[in-house]
């Protein structure tokens, strides 16, 4: 049987409020189960893209866990560019297409809100029409599943940047999506949290984008890689494949992984 749909994108291009170009004619498609890695250099427009995926970009209205991007009024436009399954990201879909994909910012302050961390996690289910008590459970569970348990009641500010990171793989996983963006997932992280990062976003069991600097684990999560610089999509292919592309590498800032160079890659 073939798999759904879980994403498309046609033709995006995306210009901030300063006029600068951040997305030019960007279009590929995420088949549902598929695990794919963005990569570029700085400035690239990967971290644009994934906040397409739920509506954060364009958007006129604040969203509860997110930036206010005043987006110029050319933009303003209902016309779709990416799909979630067959919903097109258009504003009156926001809540539906939010609930199918959850998505974590590389900046844990930019999504931790709430006085404690119980509040925090449950504050998606409550969103999504869970009762309070529902959504503790849930909320509660969910910080199990990410090794959190025993942190409900401490204050996000009072926690370390991995576990502030984990409590937002929490909330995004309190929401059940479908899909999971993850930007940066292990920037900033000791090896210790980049490991455990690692292995959650393996258990996670869903389609996955993660865009990242973090080549060694593009290798290890990732079957499929998007190679974006200067807001275009240069590449699109399988992860050893482009990864190991020298001339590609170079050209988009990027390197050949150490384990594919000196082909030391621990097998699974
Ligand atoms: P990446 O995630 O690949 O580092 P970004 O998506 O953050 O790239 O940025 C893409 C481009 O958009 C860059 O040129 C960046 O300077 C610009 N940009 C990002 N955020 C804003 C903003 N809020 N206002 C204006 N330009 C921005």
């Amino acid at each position: 049987m073939t798999r759904p749909l879980a994403l498309r994108v046609s033709d995006l291009t995306f210009h901030y409020p300063d006029g600068r170009m951040a997305l030019e004619s960007i279009s590929f498609e995420i088949t549902e189960g598929e695990s794919v890695a963005i990569i570029g250099p700085n400035g690239a427009g990967k971290s644009t893209l994934l906040l397409h995926l739920n509506g954060v970009l364009p958007g006129r209205r604040r969203y509860a866990h997110s930036h206010d991007f005043p987006v110029p009024e050319h933009q303003h436009t209902d016309e779709p560019r990416v799909w979630v399954y067959e919903t097109p990201v258009v504003e009156a879909n926001y809540p539906e297409v939010r609930r199918m994909v959850g998505l974590l910012f590389q900046d844990p302050d930019d999504q931790l809100f709430c006085p404690t961390v119980l509040e925090d996690v449950a504050f998606g289910p409550r969103n999504l029409g869970y009762s309070t008590e529902e959504a503790v459970r849930i909320a509660r569970e969910a910080l199990a599943a990410v090794g959190l348990e025993g942190y409900e009641d401490r204050l996000p500010q009072h926690l370390s940047f991995g576990e502030r990171k984990r409590v937002c793989l929490a909330g995004v996983l309190a929401c059940d999506p479908k899909i999971v963006a993850l930007d940066e997932p292990t920037s900033n992280l000791d090896p210790r949290a980049r490991r455990q990062f690692i292995e959650l976003i393996r258990s996670l069991e869903r389609t996955t984008l993660i865009a990242t600097h973090d080549l060694e684990l593009v290798l290890e999560l990732c079957e499929r890689v998007l190679v974006l610089d200067h807001g275009r999509l240069f590449a699109d292919g399988p992860a050893e494949e482009l990864l190991g592309d020298e001339r590609l590498m170079e050209k988009h800032g990027l390197e050949v992984p150490l384990s594919l160079r000196y082909g030391r890659r621990v097998p699974e």
